[in-house]
């Protein structure tokens, strides 16, 4: 089993307009513990990814993933911009000697260390990898049972609630101390958002 080039481009666009169409969402739940500013950055950079979709999906995926990852980087801006760029050039890179989608989880893991990385964070900060590490691990424990996709779907949307009731330690809401709680992590929801058009986009296809 292979990821055909087809269903890579679909995933890819219905990921960027999932997070289009949700700028208005992030840019409050941004507005509540940041600036405000999560859904614009996020919809320039998605809007981009898209002008570039037919390259994109032209290219090998290591390549492919490089462009997105390239392209977060120079468009989104904010802390986000940079960590979902590590994110997917990593993946790019662990994708010159891994194949999607047998080896999914250690794609996603090396994006997971990058965002961990970059970030000087790790799940429990308030922050996108309190849903991204709880994804590797289902991606992880469940790896080849029937029903991953909505395993993966489940693990994400649950995650994204537990971030309401922690406080941050990390990135710009941190600077409200024991006021961030209470709110969900803007970039724990757009990473759910993204898993979540990525899973809805293969049950489409089984
Ligand atoms: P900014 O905070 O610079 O305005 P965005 O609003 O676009 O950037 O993105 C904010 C999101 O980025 C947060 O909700 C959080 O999920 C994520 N984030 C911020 N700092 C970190 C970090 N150090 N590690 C992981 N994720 C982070
Ligand atoms: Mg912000």
């Amino acid at each position: 089993m292979t990821l055909q080039p087809e269903t890579f481009k679909s995933l890819v666009r219905v990921a960027a307009e999932r997070v289009i169409a949700s700028a208005a969402e992030l840019t409050a739940l941004d507005q509540a513990i940041g600036d405000g500013d999560h859904g614009t950055n996020m919809k320039r950079g998605f809007e981009a990814v898209l002008t570039k979709l037919d390259t994109i999906a032209e290219q090998p995926l290591s390549d492919a993933f490089k462009t997105i990852g390239k392209t977060l980087v120079m468009t989104v801006g904010g802390a986000s911009g940079p960590l979902y760029g590590s994110f997917f050039l990593a993946a790019g890179d662990a994708l010159s000697h891994k194949s999607l989608p047998e080896d999914l989880a250690e794609v996603f893991g090396s994006g997971v260390n990058a965002v961990s990385a970059r970030g000087r964070s790790q799940a429990g900060e308030k922050t996108m990898l309190d849903v991204l590490v709880p994804v590797l691990e289902t991606l992880k424990a469940d790896a080849g049972r029937a029903d991953l996709i909505e395993r993966v779907r489940t693990t994400a949307s649950e995650a994204v609630a537990r971030t309401a009731p922690r406080q941050a330690t990390r990135g710009r809401a941190s600077f409200l101390g024991a006021r961030s709680v209470g709110h969900i992590d803007p970039g724990a929801r757009s990473s759910c958002l993204l898993l979540d058009a990525v899973c809805s986009t293969l049950e489409g296809r089984q």
